[in-house]
């Protein structure tokens, strides 16, 4: 195949409906030539850059390198998209082939002297060239990223750093695919006397997994954390609870070709050894040097006091706990994996409700279209299905998403549940990006979900957490669709890491408004809304296991800056991680969310090391958003609704995020509206 052929090539050239890819003309047996031609095509556009003859300027140097390597981004996004949501073993062995490839194709770019050179000349001109701030912020962000790859590194530390990004690069995916792997190999298989307890969602959910691994007629535990949250917080089984908590929590650390012990030791010590050459003190100073909180220091701020309240909170509600479990008979020593069973039972006896009484209020086809309706309240935006048309699988539906005037604004497509060729959790990516340069580009955004699929002909009925988590990625999603920006490299998400989740978590604080459930939260049989009373418990019961919550999360944001804050890397992470935890005061009874085996947001790829707690500094910018609109009465008001859409949804990156929170809100925030919310204080 040659670069040529992209023209096209399915992959590349994009002939589906609406302007999609045709996803039925699509091999796997084809992304790994295309890859090939649209890397050689990306390097050929980097190199006429590079060999021009005239001046730089921002069109023939800043515009034509972020208008480079279409085909690339093309090909790249369904490959990934089909590596999430949908691999198979020839998928993942491309994958093992293409992440060094790609890693060392934008190592070459990065430092690539002759461009370099145009842009730092274009730079250290910037004064003079009388830029729009955001063209302005793309190149001094260019820039800085140039300098952060190691130009102006000497030919040996260059080629070094090349080698270390290659390799923490492989080591990401092998991480990655071994949670996977040990996430598939692990089942629980019961039978219907092992079943006590657990509501009727969870059993079906369980036959469908003992189905699809062979096992028709009996019921599995999965470590899908849809069935492995439920099972633990419903089984009056402790024996078999114990056992899905000790599975769940050893995930990656199972000695054997899928333990990670020795990937993320060879992680840490390749992470430590690049923020040195590029003369940071620690790899999270490099890291944060480009976010909102900007040093470790301020991260601490943050964290340090919200961890000293939350583990006087999970002190309390576990003295409770005790008191609960002692009255129903136990006398074993209370433990982690009666944590949830428990809070469970306090919460029906406080709140008098248990959780299930509300599932079947909840249903996926109702969530989403709260999701809708509320970007309608709020952003004018109109969402059509448009059936028949092939996604990457069956289950991947695609809607047509319009501005308030009718005009058309983005495309966005779902695929909602769990399957084996699907890795857990809930995410949104693009398979292409808006922005207006040049020829311009849509938005065409995606979220795929893990809920459990429901037998054939019922309602697929989702707990309160996974409609938030619908809400979550749906929040993500418009940051991704209602973009305005002129620049590719500052669209949508394109934003650092501890302001990227304030779109999303800022989004599920709809779910909850009044007017939304009593619309959309309708009883799968009755039709019924939901009742006043039940809203009321919810609502009340929202800030009920903040101890428990705040602490599993806050402990796995700490270990993650442990790790990366030291000037070197532990000899023994794991036994890094326990000391770590003892110097924490971490409660026995609580395991971290994310224990270091299989802490994929940090160490399948680089997201977000050192970055785990910007789900909670994003945490501290809703809370403090949200109150926005409390303050005015009105959870839709119009003008505060522009000014967050402007300033928050439609500007990317192409502002910095500290100007662009204060241009909406007048203000910074504190932690303060985060611990009131989470019940801490
Ligand atoms: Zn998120």
């Amino acid at each position: 195949m040659s670069v040529s052929d992209l023209a096209t090539h399915p992959l590349t050239n994009w002939q589906g409906p609406l302007g999609l890819p045709d996803f039925t003309k699509i091999g796997d047996g084809d992304f790994g030539s295309v890859f090939d031609a649209a890397l050689k095509a990306h390097e050929a556009e980097i190199e006429a850059i590079t060999a021009s003859a005239e001046q730089a300027s921002i069109e023939n140097t800043l515009q034509a390198l972020e208008l480079a390597g279409e085909a690339l981004d093309r090909v790249s996004s369904i490959f990934w998209c089909r590596a999430g949501a949908h691999t198979n073993d020839a998928i993942q062995a491309l994958e093992r082939e293409v992440a060094p490839k790609m890693s060392r194709h934008f190592s070459a770019i990065s430092m690539n002297e002759k461009l370099f050179a145009r842009i730092d000349d274009l730079y250290q001109k910037r004064d003079s060239l009388k830029l729009d701030s955001e063209t302005l912020r793309v190149l001094e962000r260019t820039w800085k990223g140039f300098v952060r790859s190691g130009a102006r590194l000497d030919a040996d530390g260059k080629k070094r750093l090349a080698s270390i990004n290659e390799q923490l690069s492989s080591l990401g995916t092998t991480f990655g695919q071994n949670v996977l792997a040990d996430e598939r190999e692990w089942a629980l298989f019961l039978d219907g006397g092992d079943l006590a307890g657990l509501p009727d969602f969870l059993k079906s959910a369980m036959a469908e997994a003992a189905e699809t691994r062979g096992q028709k007629g009996r019921y599995a535990v999965t470590l899908s954390r849809s069935i492995y949250e439920p099972f633990t917080t419903f089984s009056e089984r402790r024996d078999l609870r114990e056992a899905a908590w000790r599975a769940f929590t050893q995930r990656g650390q199972n000695g054997g070709a899928s333990d990670n012990t020795a990937v993320v030791r060879d992680m840490l010590k390749l992470r430590a050894e690049k923020a040195k050459l590029l003369g940071y003190a620690s790899f999270a100073a490099l890291k944060l040097d480009d976010t909102m909180a900007k040093t470790p220091k301020a991260v601490h701020d943050l964290l340090d006091p919200v961890w000293e309240k939350a583990l006087e909170k999970a002190a309390a509600d576990q003295k409770e706990l005790e008191r609960l479990a002692t009255a129903a008979g136990s006398n074993e020593q209370f433990a982690a994996w009666d944590w949830r069973f428990y809070q469970e039972k306090l919460r029906a006896e406080k709140f008098a409700f248990d959780e299930a009484e509300l599932k079947p209020y909840l249903q996926l086809d109702h969530v989403i279209a709260a999701c809708f309706d509320v970007a309608m309240r709020l952003f004018g935006l109109t969402f059509e299905e448009k059936k028949g048309i092939a996604g990457w699988h069956p289950d991947t539906r695609v809607f047509a998403v319009k501005n308030a005037d009718g005009s058309d604004r983005a495309l966005f497509l779902a695929d909602y549940f769990a399957r084996s060729s699907k890795r857990s959790g809930a995410w949104m990516s693009a398979l292409q990006s808006g922005y207006s340069l040049g020829k311009g580009s849509k938005p065409i955004i995606y979220n795929i979900m893990n809920f459990a699929k429901p037998p054939v002909g019922e309602a697929a009925l989702l707990s309160v957490d996974e409609a938030k988590t619908l809400f979550h990625e749906f929040g993500h999603a418009l940051h991704g669709t209602l973009t305005d920006v002129t620049w590719p490299s500052v669209s949508g998400t394109s934003v650092s890491r501890d302001f990227v989740e304030l779109p999303s978590q800022l989004y599920e604080h709809w779910l909850t408004v009044p007017a939304v459930l009593e619309k959309h939260a309708l009883h799968v049989k009755t039709g019924k809304p939901m009742p006043k009373e039940l809203l009321d418990k919810m609502l009340a019961a929202r800030t009920f296991g903040a101890g428990f919550a705040t602490v599993e999360f806050t402990a796995s944001a700490l270990v993650d800056m442990a790790y990366h804050a030291r000037p070197d890397a532990p000899a023994e992470p794991l036994a890094f991680e326990t000391e770590t935890l003892e110097k924490l005061a971490m409660p026995d009874t609580i395991a971290m969310r994310h224990r270091t085996p299989h802490f994929s947001h940090v160490f399948a790829g680089d997201g977000y090391s050192a970055g785990y707690y910007s789900y909670m500094w994003s945490e501290v910018l809703d809370a403090d958003a949200f109150s926005a609109f409390e303050e005015t009465g009105d959870p839709f008001n119009p003008a505060l609704a522009k000014k967050l859409r402007e300033n928050i949804y439609a500007a990317g990156g192409s502002k910095d995020p500290e100007e662009l929170y204060t241009a909406f809100r007048g203000k910074m925030p504190t932690a303060d509206a985060m611990m009131a919310k989470r019940g801490l204080v």
